[in-house]
């Protein structure tokens, strides 16, 4: 289908409209001081996560307003902001009289239950860092990154521990304390080498003091999802809060009052910096799923709790897709008005899936673990170019590089030149090392410069386009192909769920593009179907671009964080070894 290449911005859709801000003045007035204005600071003039996100709301009326709601398996949970002050502060009392100190490493390893975030906020609190791990997780990625980021403290639960940890004690020997949490209502066991959880809770003090943190000290660990490699272990600081507080405002559009749903897994840093620190930064409510996918059961939250905005990733929204825009009318949402996506590329297709069944079109934001928070986003308030990331937000400074013949970093002048898309280092949550890994932080810089890795190309107007990662960009007759414009063609037709290309050596050619698919119920791979597919995808972008194979697949291998691995169907494809899978989804 022939579709206009922006959606134009409609100031009515943005309610309520009593919250509404002339962001294009705002912004041109942007600094990074207006956001420490509206900060709060600690007494003793330092910086805390958790202070800015939970005690500014904790005190007053403001206190028995609804942080989060938890919807699990045996009904919801709520924790208040004041009930969230004070769980925090008896958790930060555990470290305290468990002797864990400032800087020292906690880990937690649990489903998105209310105490993963308590210990979280409370560590923060603390001023010890915390490293939240996917439960799904199994013992191997576990032990590599306790090892790593030399855990002192773990939280889980007596399963996770009796399944995935208690075999491994032996190798971690800087492992001192273990926390279990139980569900409500299990009993208790004895499992030598741990402490309970609730015994622990209920020995300390609901009061105490935040750690003197200053906006330079670590606060959290995250690893990478390992798309192109290895996880990289990279550290954040509590400075990162005036990205996360500004982003909140001009990429996700929360205000007070909002009911928010962001599905990342704090396994992954959306999950922390969008589902833990800036809505709680910008005093909303937060739903929490515990359970995993299901397209009814998703389209039945955001009716039933009313969700005004709304932040997910590529991966979720081609398996709503998937299940068809019948089920998604059986529900409404008059509620919703912003719904956002980050992780991989957002095929034009999905923006106007949101548009036409959502009936908000959804904006795609670009940013890494290692950025922190979002950069680059299409925002609330301004026009959509769908397959465009957007511009930069208030504050960041983006551009596109190349590099001469000499290995030299150029600033790219010209628009839609295509380069590695760069970043001027200083914004708030740029991370400040990679676990043990020197070398590798520092040959991310040239100068004032981070160089992302990922190539894009900025349009007249500003936006920037993601053409792939320079790992997956596809050399073929002479022509730099990225993956994600063949794929994008390729979702355009109906029975097309997923798409994945990657560039296969060719003795003619270089590299000749090939592409995994999966498909919609009710379409079957056959040869038949593989020649449409194939005409399909000629007439679309020209033969140079378009596939010369194509596979069907039931599904493709992808991240726990959502992304395909492109780097996995290649191995596959040519027998070579398929590197680490850590994070590599079960099943896929
Ligand atoms: P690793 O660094 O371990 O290989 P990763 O880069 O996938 O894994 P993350 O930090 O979780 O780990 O993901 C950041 C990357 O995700 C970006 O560098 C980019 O390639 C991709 N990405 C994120 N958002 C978008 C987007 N909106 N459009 C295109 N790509 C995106
Ligand atoms: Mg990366």
């Amino acid at each position: 289908m022939d579709r206009p290449g922006i959606i134009k911005h409609r100031a009515a859709a943005l309610r309520p409209a009593p919250n509404w801000t002339d962001y294009g003045a705002e912004r041109a007035a942007f600094s990074w001081n207006s956001v420490r204005a509206a900060l709060d600071y600690l007494p003793c003039g330092g910086l805390n996560i958790a202070h800015e996100a939970v005690e500014r709301h904790a005190r007053g009326e403001q206190g028995d307003r609804l942080a989060f709601r938890f919807l699990g398996e045996q009904g919801q949970r709520e924790l208040t902001y004041a009930q969230l002050s004070y769980a925090t502060n008896r958790f930060a009392n555990v470290l305290a009289s468990l002797g864990v100190g400032r800087g020292e490493r906690v880990f937690v390893l649990a489903g998105r239950m209310p105490e993963l975030y308590v210990a979280v906020l409370g560590s923060m609190k603390r001023g010890t860092v915390v490293c939240p791990l996917f439960s799904a997780f199994g013992p191997e990625p576990i032990a590599t990154r306790m090892t790593l980021g030399d855990a002192r403290v773990l939280v889980t639960t007596p399963a996770l521990y009796r399944r995935k940890v208690e075999a491994l004690r032996e190798r971690l020997p800087g492992l001192r304390h273990v926390l279990l949490v139980r569900a409500p209502g299990e009993a208790r066991q004895d499992i030598p080498g741990t402490l309970d959880w609730e015994e622990a809770m209920a020995g300390a003090s609901e009061l105490f003091e935040i750690a003197p943190t200053s906006a330079d000290d670590y606060a959290l660990l995250h690893f990478t999802s390992g798309t192109t490699g290895t996880p990289k272990g990279a550290l954040h600081v509590h400075g990162a809060a005036l990205t996360h507080w500004m982003t909140g405002k001009y990429a996700l559009d929360l205000h007070p009052g909002d009911i928010y749903w962001c599905t990342a897994d704090p396994g992954w840093v959306t999950g922390t910096s969008y589902g833990i620190i800036a809505p709680l930064l910008h005093g909303v409510t937060s739903i929490i799923d515990e359970a995993e996918f299901d397209a009814g059961r998703w389209y039945r939250i955001l009716q039933e709790q009313a969700v005004t905005v709304w932040y997910t990733a590529p991966t979720a929204i081609r398996m709503l897709m998937r299940a068809g825009p019948e089920l998604a009318r059986q529900f409404s949402y008059p509620a919703l008005r912003m719904v956002a996506s980050v992780g991989e590329p957002l095929n034009p297709e999905a923006v106007w899936w949101g548009e036409e069944v959502l009936g908000h079109p959804i904006h795609d934001n670009w940013w890494q673990t290692e950025t922190g928070g979002i950069m680059i986003a299409n925002t609330p308030g301004f026009d959509i170019k769908p397959g465009s990331m957007g511009r930069p937000l208030p504050g960041i400074d983006a551009c596109i590089v190349t590099r001469g013949a000499d290995g030299a970093v150029h600033v790219a002048s010209e628009p839609d030149t295509v380069g590695e898309l760069a970043l001027k280092r200083g914004w708030p949550s740029m991370w400040r090392g990679y676990l043990n890994e020197d070398a590798r932080y520092r040959k991310c810089f040239d100068g004032e410069l981070y160089l992302t890795g990922d190539l894009a190309r900025r349009d007249a107007d500003g936006y920037y386009w993601f053409v792939g990662r320079s790992d997956d960009v596809i050399k073929s007759s002479g022509h730099l192909i990225g993956p994600f414009e063949v794929e994008s063609a390729l979702l355009e037709h109906p029975a097309v769920a997923e798409a994945g290309v990657i560039g296969k050596p060719d003795p003619t050619v270089g590299e000749m593009i090939k592409a995994f698919l999966s498909l919609k119920p009710g379409y079957e791979g056959t040869p038949a179907l593989r020649m449409e597919l194939l005409g399909h995808a000629r007439k679309r972008l020209g033969a140079a671009v378009a596939p010369k194979e194509i596979d069907f697949l039931a599904a493709l291998p992808r991240t726990r964080s959502g992304k395909i691995l492109r780097r996995l169907l290649k191995a596959r494809e040519l027998g070579l070894p398929e590197g680490d899978t850590s994070t590599l989804e079960a099943g896929a």
